[in-house]
């Protein structure tokens, strides 16, 4: 079962629940898909034994065979590439900017002359290793690549599906996270309760909703904020599986690096009875589309 933890916004607590879930439950998969901010590995301390390099194809302009016709540029949905023609005897020129190019392939494909080659550009790494009984896996992305998708992909190549996965998702409801969550059975949403809380919780509720992916909540520091996360929640059918209060211990834990789970062994049940949730959540969810299915 891959289950991934997102949040609609950052700060909310979304890895330190991951990381917790997974400490407690022990034999599973930990694939930390934040790759621009990837800090799940100084909680759980993984002994990084493998490092690959990650790449995409980008184009590259065989000057020679160019007549600056600017079919590339036109074709590139990401403005990817500009032609300058050549002017009352000066020569042209076409500039790739490989740090928004998508990969898609399309400028060499349709390229008339042949004058475009794709060549590999390293946006990041891979690392990956052990640890204690998790198998560990991370990305980084290399500092101003803007192309995270990509390297997320490259991370989720590690997932076994024979095991239990846990899946670090990037904050928010963009790119990435839809890469992130894309083929997860179940999406634990961590969240707060405030007014931003709420806003992006929504979002991302509506995100879960069109890639069909059951979902249930976290709610960190239950007891400050307001009730309107709870309401939304009762109003959606969204259940709630763990409430988690503001405690200045957890907090403290946290800036040491330290994991609540390893120090206090309520927890450490309360995380395994949340697996359990979303356990019966997603089995009892996958029981009503197959009803729905048959009519
Ligand atoms: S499509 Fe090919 S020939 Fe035309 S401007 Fe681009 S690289 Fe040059
Ligand atoms: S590969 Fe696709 S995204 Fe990249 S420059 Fe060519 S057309 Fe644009």
């Amino acid at each position: 079962m891959i289950v991934s933890v997102a949040s609609g916004k950052g700060g909310t607590g979304k890895t330190t629940v991951a990381v917790n879930l997974a400490l407690a439950l022990g034999d599973v998969q930990f694939i930390d898909c934040d790759v621009e901010e990837p800090n799940a590995h100084l909680f759980l301390k993984p002994d990084l034994t493998e490092k690959t390099p990650a790449r995409v194809m980008v184009p590259e302009i065989i000057e020679e065979r160019c007549t600056y016709c600017g079919k590339c540029a036109e074709v590139c949905a990401f403005n990817s590439i500009a032609v300058i023609p050549p002017n009352a005897g000066t020569k042209g020129g076409v500039l790739v900017f490989s740090n928004l190019c998508h990969s898609c392939g399309a400028c060499s494909l349709l390229c008339p002359e042949g004058a475009i080659r794709e060549v590999h550009r390293e946006i990041g790494v891979v690392e990956t290793g052990q640890a204690g009984s998790i198998r560990f896996a991370h990305g980084r992305l290399h500092v101003g690549e803007a192309m995270s998708p990509p390297l997320i992909r490259q991370v989720k190549r590690h997932i076994d599906r024979t095991r239990t996965t846990i899946i670090d998702a990037p904050p928010g409801t963009s790119c990435p996270v839809i890469n992130a969550l894309d083929g997860s059975d179940y999406c634990l949403l961590v969240t707060e309760p405030t007014p931003f809380g709420l806003n992006d919780l929504v979002l991302a509720v509506e995100v879960l909703r069109v890639m069909k992916i059951p979902h249930g909540l976290v709610i960190n520091r239950c007891d400050i904020g307001d009730d309107r996360v709870e309401t939304y929640a009762r109003e959606n059918a969204i259940p709630v599986l763990m409430r988690i209060p503001f405690d200045r211990v957890i907090a403290e834990f946290y800036s040491r690096g330290i994991n609540i789970v390893e120090k206090n062994r309520d927890y450490a049940e309360k995380f395994r009875t949340l697996f359990k949730d979303i356990r019966n959540h997603y089995e009892t969810d996958r029981n009503h589309q197959r009803k729905r299915g048959h009519g």
